[in-house]
């Protein structure tokens, strides 16, 4: 999943549990049942124009989510979304420092980074649809009851 819609879930977690304690590994925990559902994603030499278009477009999106969270001084749900998304900051690692920004091929992944990988088989082209839908109704959600 995209890293906003990540963050949506996680801002619905911390909102209706509340209790820092409980939604923080409740919102990790969210990413990697997320991350088992099909969506967006293309896998080194095969990533085209859409994925330069998603990441740029979940670029702004977390961008302009995390300046409404600083006006808000919404610290909790800053809290719940960024532990939400969090598992994620693994490839963006991996992708800058490692991959020097995707032009080398991925290497070994460690046991974490492989269970990760290994979840998100129905990723695909066509997952870009699921994002969209969630992406939509994840924002309805939070529009109502997080903000
Ligand atoms: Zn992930």
């Amino acid at each position: 999943m995209t890293g906003t819609n990540h963050a949506l879930t996680g801002a619905l977690i911390a909102t209706a549990i509340g209790n820092p304690i409980v939604f923080v590994p409740a919102a990790i925990g969210s990413h990697f049942v997320l991350d088992m559902l099909p969506h967006f994603g293309e896998k080194y030499g095969q990533r085209k124009k859409l994925t330069k278009i998603v990441w740029t477009a979940d670029a702004g999106l977390l961008v302009g989510g995390l300046i409404l969270l600083v006006a808000t001084q919404n610290w909790l749900i800053a809290l719940g979304s960024f532990a939400a998304l969090s598992p994620d900051l693994a490839w963006i690692f991996r992708f800058v420092f490692i991959e020097k920004w995707g032009t080398l091929p991925p290497g070994n992944l460690n046991r974490l980074n492989s269970f990760h990988a290994n979840i998100q088989k129905l990723e695909s082209r066509e997952g870009v649809f699921v994002e969209v839908l969630w992406l939509i109704g994840a924002a309805y959600l939070c529009s109502q009851y997080v903000l």
